[in-house]
């Protein structure tokens, strides 16, 4: 009965069909088991335990176990009791203040390559400056020589936009780059994902730039 498909992936949604995590299938199985959870299928319908037995699942579907033909693996379910947001916070991290400047110098606005960008504390730590969203900056090689151990009014430059720290939403937590399954997409809606990051305008932020932040978990 040991098969490789119960550590593969599951998508995980809220009562609200919110995405809101990744479980494995062997998870999956057992909360759908103890009635925590429903298996949810390509209509959006969802199924106890026993009717997913019954459910004519697609005839490409993982399964696993043996007895006649096995089960299929469900690849969303739904979380029946929860309704909440999990409480998450975005990892800072070099990789993640170029994502959330889009690898862009906020002085010069030029957008190089990340072998030439920098951070850059906004407030040099000279000056008392911390190493916070609030106080880096994505900033590019020659800028960073520039400004040196100076503020930006000290140096004649200018922020074009706060730093601030990146909102979590759940779609974070199942990047574009992480969609394993096309049973997955309509529950990670594409133009939701503008409003993925606080400083964004609608629209304007692409998604392999989403699938780089990385999450504290
Ligand atoms: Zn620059």
């Amino acid at each position: 009965m040991v098969n490789s498909h119960l550590s593969s992936s599951v998508l995980v949604l809220n009562r609200s069909f919110l995405p809101i995590h990744v479980t494995s299938v062997r998870r999956a199985f057992s909360l759908i088991f103890c009635g925590g959870a429903q298996a949810v299928d390509a209509n959006y319908q969802t199924f106890d335990f026993e009717s997913w037995l019954l459910h004519p699942a697609s005839p490409d579907a993982d399964r696993i176990g043996t007895i006649s033909g096995g089960i299929a693996v469900p690849r969303v379910i739904l979380l029946r009791h929860y309704d909440r947001m999990p409480k998450r916070q975005i990892r800072f991290s070099r990789v993640n203040i170029f994502s959330r400047d889009r690898n862009t110098c906020q002085y010069c606005g030029k957008n190089p390559q990340r072998s030439e960008l920098n951070l850059d504390h906004v407030v040099p730590r000279s000056q008392g400056g911390r190493t916070t969203w609030e106080n880096v900056v994505c900033c590019c090689v020659a800028c960073n020589r520039r400004k040196g151990g100076r503020t930006p009014a000290q140096a004649g430059f200018r922020l074009p936009r706060k730093p601030v720290r990146p909102r979590w939403t759940p779609l974070l937590s199942v990047a574009p780059s992480n969609v394993r399954y096309r049973e997955w997409r309509p529950f990670l809606i594409p133009t939701e994902l503008s409003s993925v990051m606080s400083s964004d305008k609608p629209g304007s932020f692409g998604d392999s730039k989403i699938a780089e932040l990385e999450l504290a978990v």
